[in-house]
């Protein structure tokens, strides 16, 4: 879905990093991003006992239909509430058609704890107040169902900024930790279960607990947030979730990205130097998982190294992915587009790349299809809607939507997400046999 362009949150400016200076200059003009609704397609999954309710148009139905079409056969945690034209007379029926709607829903699917309107860009959607239609309901069905809102809107998200989005209005539901409680450690961002299962027995081995996770697998299972708490995030796109938890007192562990081996280390070495756990623990800890990912990736460095890379702005994992592609893979960087870049959550990855690295915050799509054909990667990194002109242009594409609904932090995904990015070379290789 092509949305406005939002305005830059700060000025263009070299960052200094540590291997050198990277670039990061700011576009503006025509963008191809989704927008925030396509988060409910991976955070459904996720949220075991939550249901996304968007309040939307047909447009929006058909996106969330296509996008999650995967799961054609589970009985779905996601829906559209069509609205249709009204004017601003008509909205005290939209809203009573709104809490008819919860209703049915909720009657027939007893099993939902959570549910999230999510509001979308269609004008008439706009003129209504969700998060005061999601405390209307949250009254009238509690304490069984907890309703919450937030905005997936094309105007206000980008694709990834929906998880965010979502997130940041958990936090306020989460419980207080006591001041004087022991140190507990947070990993926020969505992650497949089975990497949080792989973190917990890490953590775990490295004496670090209590160890939750946000969002929790169930409704009820939020864990407590305060003073106490010392956070990881596990995405980079999670900006105003990191602000509600700093907000409640909490405390954001810098680091890398957890993807590849190196941002993975590094990752858990800010968990393990915030707990005071001795060196000689944290390299037995780890070790294994290090060797594992290793041997992992040697298999794909041969497909990778010497080959180039442009990221088109899609999922803001550009710059993380980057730093993995070019430090464990030895690929050159062309450009690495995002749609915005957090200086502050990604300086460790930022300090990590080449020196010179080009980074282009936002998009003017033209002008970056023209650099695209100048640069001619041998790997474009791009979300659905341009994937298939860059293709029919001669490049090779790998959709960066792939990297949200594929498990790929941690150790024991780094070869699995090096493949992600062999796969379309391996194939073009093939059909040019
Ligand atoms: Fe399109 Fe806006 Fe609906 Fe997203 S929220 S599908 S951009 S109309």
């Amino acid at each position: 879905m092509n949305a406005p362009f939002l305005p830059p949150r700060a000025a263009t400016a070299p960052v200094e990093a540590g291997c050198g200076d990277v670039t990061i200059r700011q576009e503006r003009g025509q963008r191809a991003v989704f927008c925030g609704l396509t988060g409910i397609v991976w955070l459904h999954r996720k949220i075991q006992d939550a249901f996304f309710l968007v309040v939307g148009s047909r447009t929006c139905a058909h996106l969330i239909q296509s996008a999650a079409g995967v799961m054609i056969f589970a009985e779905p945690r996601f829906a559209t509430a069509i609205i249709d034209e009204r004017d601003l007379a008509g909205i005290a029926d939209m809203n009573e058609e709104l809490d008819r709607v919860v209703r049915r829903l909720i009657e027939r699917r007893p099993d939902i704890r959570l549910l999230f309107l999510v509001g979308s860009c269609p004008s008439e959607v706009i003129k209504l107040d969700l998060g005061r239609a999601a405390q209307r309901l949250s009254t009238t069905f509690s304490p069984d169902v907890r309703v919450l809102s937030y905005s997936g809107s094309g105007i206000e998200t980008t694709f990834t900024q929906g998880e965010d989005a979502c997130l940041a209005a958990l936090v306020p539901e989460m419980p207080r930790a006591e001041a004087d409680a022991a140190p507990a450690l947070l990993v926020a961002g969505a992650l497949a279960d089975v990497v949080e299962d792989q973190f917990l027995r890490i953590f775990s081995e490295l004496g670090i607990g209590p160890v939750a996770f946000l969002p929790a697998r169930r409704a009820g299972q939020l864990p407590g947030v305060g003073p106490n708490t010392r956070y990881l995030l596990a995405q980079p796109f999670l900006t105003d979730t990191a602000k509600a938890l700093e907000a409640r007192g909490a405390t954001r562990l810098p680091a890398p990205f957890p993807l590849g081996v190196e941002g993975t280390t590094r990752w858990l070495k800010a968990a393990a130097d915030a707990f005071d756990v001795p060196e000689a623990r944290f390299e037995a800890a780890t070790a294994p998982g290090r060797a594992r990912a290793g041997r992992a990736l040697e298999h794909h460095r041969e497909k990778l190294a010497g080959k180039r890379v442009f990221f088109f702005p899609d999922s803001q994992l550009e710059v993380p992915l980057a730093r993995f592609l070019s430090r464990e893979m030895g690929m050159g960087l062309c450009e690495v587009g995002t749609p915005y870049l957090h200086r502050g959550h990604l300086a460790e990855d930022l300090a990590l790349l080449p020196d010179g690295t080009q980074i282009v915050e936002g998009q003017s799509l033209d002008e970056q299809m023209d650099r695209a054909r100048v640069a001619k990667p041998d790997l474009t990194v791009c979300g659905l809607g341009l994937a298939n002109p860059l293709e029919a242009e001669g490049l090779a594409t790998k959709w960066s939507i792939e990297l949200l609904f594929t498990p790929i932090q941690g150790y024991d995904q780094a070869g699995d997400l090096a493949e992600l990015f062999a796969r379309p070379l391996v194939r073009r290789t093939r059909l040019e046999v």
